[in-house]
């Protein structure tokens, strides 16, 4: 075996969670190595082009002020997204600029010293006894193997704790089905004009909305994927992004899903970005700029860790000794099998449930034991495959979330290297002490409210 292919800590997957998973195990003094399939960080942020940022949101119910409940290492990207003049816009406050995303996170591991390497593809783990010894990676070089002494599952499947034998459950209970997935797109050349002067998102697409529907109920367009518009504001003068497209009954670990799903997507992204164009005044002169290079997958393996988050935790805000992190995004369920979401109510387009989050002010904790299992005492899956239900998976799958889970898994396991043990012997209160602003009322800095 090579020697420089040793590690204390070896993160795979290169999302929001493995970033501020590597960052943090690094600045603690562990030799760390994050491998990533890509040639750039971010995970669906970058490949799939999910945006906004979505779990940190606050609004103090008093003065109506925005404020974050993340900070961390996630609060550093955005204040240096922030400073290069790519983070929010007047109608989505916590908008980004991915390609800057992808320079400000090499940035912060180069900084930190995380070993990073690209282009890489965690294929294979070799454990001895109940822990994993190594990984096996498939690359341009072929196979290698590289050991850790403990292992952090960032690759948004559990990809390792499966391979690990860790136990896990796929999609809803009743019919194993997943969230849909969407291709994302963006509309560059937008006469932005009008929406900017709305002030806010929801009025920005009612704009647009009448023609949409007009053009479903005339037939003069077939689109029963949404039933409704779905764009967001993007940080560059004239683009669009569109979270538009939908394919169902379609799973993230199937490669022959997975393309059916590329093809679906690309078709929908074309077949409404042209109906835009052709049929509204704002896209008249606009075109389909960029289209996600991957699919959007928002659901696969939930792993059945030391403790499953139910919907009941993220509707009563629940709070835990081991919270580590906290969030009071809804549960957003983006249907497995149709055009109008669970949580919408039929006949009130965009209308939301008002019982599907925590209630006003309040938000839930995620526990450390979510993130842990007892099989394989050397893995920890801080990512969006962590331990929860379905409903639950999908209010705390977003993408600021991920990063406060990735930087307390980071925290955790470089204690266990420093103790010369497993992740799993590493105490939640302990972790959750080491997360200060935890037991401080939610962020008010204005950074939340400034627009690039
Ligand atoms: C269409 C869509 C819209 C969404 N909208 C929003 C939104 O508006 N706001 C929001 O905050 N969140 C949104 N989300 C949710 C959010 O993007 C994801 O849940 C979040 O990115 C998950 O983070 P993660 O770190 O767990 O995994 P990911 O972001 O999926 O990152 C996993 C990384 O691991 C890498 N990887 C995977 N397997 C391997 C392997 N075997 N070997 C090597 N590398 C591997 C991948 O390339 C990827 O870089 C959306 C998701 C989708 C799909």
């Amino acid at each position: 075996m090579l020697k420089e292919n040793k590690y204390d800590i070896i993160v795979c997957g290169g999302g929001p969670s493995g970033v501020a998973a590597a960052i943090a195990a690094a600045r603690r003094g562990a030799k760390t190595l994050l491998i990533e399939r890509y040639g750039f960080c971010g995970g669906m942020s970058t490949s799939a082009l999910v945006n906004p940022w979505s779990g940190q949101e606050y609004v103090d119910p008093e003065t109506n002020k925005r404020g974050s409940l993340i900070e961390g290492v996630f609060k550093e990207v955005v204040l240096k997204m922030h400073t290069n003049g790519g983070f929010g816009t007047s109608l989505a406050p916590s908008a980004f600029d991915e390609e800057l995303l992808k320079y400000i996170y090499d940035t912060l591991l180069s900084d930190a010293g995380v070993h990073v390497r690209y282009h890489s593809y965690v294929q294979s783990v070799q454990k001895e006894g109940d822990r994993i010894a190594s990984i096996g990676i498939a690359s341009k070089e072929g196979i290698e193997v590289f050991c850790a002494q403990n292992f952090i599952d960032c690759t948004g499947d559990a990809d390792v704790a499966a391979m690990a034998g860790v136990p896990f459950e796929v999609g809803r209970q009743e019919d194993g089905l997943t969230q849909a997935m969407t291709v994302s797109f963006r509309m560059g050349n937008v006469d932005k004009e009008d929406m900017i002067a709305t002030g806010n998102f929801r009025a920005a697409r009612a704009l647009v909305e009448p023609y949409f529907q007009k053009a479903l109920s005339k037939g003069e367009l077939h689109y029963p994927y949404r039933n409704f518009i779905h764009f967001y504001d993007y940080p560059r003068p004239n683009i669009l992004h569109f979270n538009m497209t939908r394919i169902t009954e379609v799973s993230g670990l199937s490669a022959i899903d997975l393309t059916k799903a590329e093809i679906e997507g690309r078709r929908q992204a074309f077949l409404i970005g042209n109906w835009l164009i052709k049929s509204t005044p704002w896209f008249k002169n606009a075109y389909i700029e960029k289209i996600a290079c991957q699919v959007g997958v928002r659901e696969t393996r939930h792993i059945k860790g030391l403790y499953t988050i139910t919907s009941e935790d993220i509707i009563k805000g629940q709070k835990f000794t081991d919270g580590i992190a906290r969030s009071r995004y809804f549960i957003d369920i983006h249907n497995p099998t149709g055009a109008i979401d669970i949580q919408q109510i039929p006949g009130e387009k965009g209308a939301v449930k008002p019982n599907f989050g925590p209630p006003p002010g309040d938000y839930y904790e995620i526990p450390f034991r979510s993130l842990l299992n007892n099989v394989c005492p050397n893995v920890i899956v801080p990512c969006r495959a962590l331990s929860a239900t379905h409903e639950a998976a999908a209010a705390i799958r977003v993408m600021a979330t991920m990063h406060a889970i990735g930087e307390a898994a980071g925290i955790a396991v470089a204690e266990s290297v420093r103790q010369n043990t497993d992740v799993l012997s590493i105490s939640g209160e302990w972790v959750r002490k080491q997360i200060p602003y935890l037991s401080k009322s939610p962020d008010l800095d204005k950074i939340w409210n400034s627009n690039a």
